[in-house]
């Protein structure tokens, strides 16, 4: 029986925020994964209450070390960084299931419900969610000159909508109120605005808007509707800032330009706030990247406070536990949606999982990070064409470390056998 030799961790100071993931066989088959926020303190898990759990079992167990290891951090009230740890080292196993398979993932999970999955751009920069003193900002004030897509929906939203159509991409999402919401007047300084980790930030928690800055932050969606009509769907993210009067002034502003969806208007962490805030409102409301596991899922889904479910593979619980949420919201008649941002390796979970699972209606993707940052990680990038990401065909994830990746300079590799 192959058995689990040792557990590593990688961290590289160009990303401080992600923490890439390894679990080795001693058959020498190696499964990969990474997770985003608070790094030391996932390696932390990993090193210190993963690794002894695991080392020495067979890796192709997956569910039910999902569970003893749920159980640790249930047992612990671990819910934030040990739970991120699960998800990566989970992906890690399903990496290996599906290399000693000989399958993708999708395959064994129960095969393809469809051999594309439709992506939209989430129009974030090079730089967007990159570290900044105290966490991780949008990446705004260091523009690199390629893929600026954050400055371009903030400054010239129409030719980002024509460039995006031109590469078949029908889809974008966009956060043009965050800036209101960090302090009333912040659209002037939108460039230099790091994000809500910013120690110096004076938030106000988004608890009112003005008619004036509502309307500047539709202009973007002015811009878009007006030089491509309907034929880009725009998506309005909106991460959890806001209170619910002034969310709903958002949601009925919007509604004339017809998005795909609202998106965290709101935090998903009271639901029956979230459901009055639905039935203000004839858009689609989509919560949340933010939730974890079935168990914070299930009472927004119960209060029917959402209509599409957003999951992130290694925030979440990991492929397992993904899996299940994606069944228990088509129990509902909800589809689900796959978060990007935090890995390239959690892309690729996220792309298998949307390619099994019959109620998934996009994988996110970043073109900033799948071709600026993430071919500096991963051997393989995802295959999009006509603006949908085909299904992997290499067994397991489909995409590995670059060979060189632990000898670069900077570069934090623990690992405990
Ligand atoms: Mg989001």
């Amino acid at each position: 029986m192959m058995k689990i030799s040792a557990l590593e961790t990688i961290h590289l100071p160009e990303y401080p925020a992600f923490l890439f993931v390894a679990v080795h066989t001693d058959d020498g088959l190696i499964g990969y994964a990474d997770t985003c926020y608070a790094s030391e303190a996932v390696a932390g898990f990993i090193h210190q209450f993963a690794a002894p759990m695991l080392i020495g079992h067979d890796p192709l167990a997956i569910e039910l070390h999902w569970r003893r290891l749920y159980e640790v951090i249930a047992h612990t009230v671990g819910k934030g960084a040990e739970l991120r740890g699960l998800s990566a080292i989970d992906v890690c196993l399903w990496d290996i299931l599906g290399q000693a398979a000989g399958m993708p993932i999708w395959q064994v999970l129960g095969g393809a419900a469809r051999d594309r999955i439709k992506t939209y751009n989430t129009c974030g920069g090079p730089n967007y969610g990159k570290a900044v003193k105290g966490g991780t900002g949008y990446g705004t004030e260091n523009p690199t000159g390629k893929y600026e897509d954050l400055a371009a929906f903030m400054e010239r939203a129409d030719e980002l909508a024509f460039d995006l159509l031109s590469e078949d991409i029908t889809a974008m999402k966009i956060w043009p109120f965050d800036y209101v919401a960090h302090f009333p007047g912040g659209w002037d300084n939108w460039r230099n605005f790091r994000g809500m980790f910013d120690p110096t930030i004076r938030s106000l928690g988004g608890h009112d808007i003005s008619t004036a800055d509502i309307d500047r932050a539709l202009e973007p969606f002015r811009k878009i509707r007006k030089v491509v009509g309907d034929r880009m769907e725009i998506m309005l993210e909106g991460h959890g800032l806001w209170s619910l009067p002034a969310a709903t002034k958002i949601a009925r502003a919007v509604e004339e330009f017809r998005p795909a969806w609202l998106e965290d208007l709101m935090r998903a962490d009271e639901v029956e706030a979230l459901a009055e805030l639905r039935s203000q409102t004839t858009t689609p409301i989509l919560a949340s990247e933010y939730l974890a596991t079935r168990y914070e899922y299930k009472p927004l889904l119960e209060a029917r406070a959402v209509d599409i479910v957003m999951i992130d593979p290694t925030w979440a619980g990991g492929i397992t536990e993904c899996k299940k949420i994606c069944t228990m919201a088509e129990t509902y008649k909800r589809p689900v949606a796959m978060h990007d941002c935090t890995g390239p390796f959690t892309l690729f979970a996220g792309i298998h999982l949307a390619i099994n699972a019959t109620n998934a209606i996009y994988q996110e993707s970043v073109r900033a990070f799948i071709r600026v940052n993430y071919p500096d990680i991963a051997t393989e990038m995802p295959v999009i064409e006509k603006g949908h990401i085909l299904a992997p065909t290499k067994p397991g994830l489909g995409t590995a470390f670059l060979p060189d990746i632990r000898k670069r300079p900077g570069v934090t590799v623990r690992i405990t056998r």
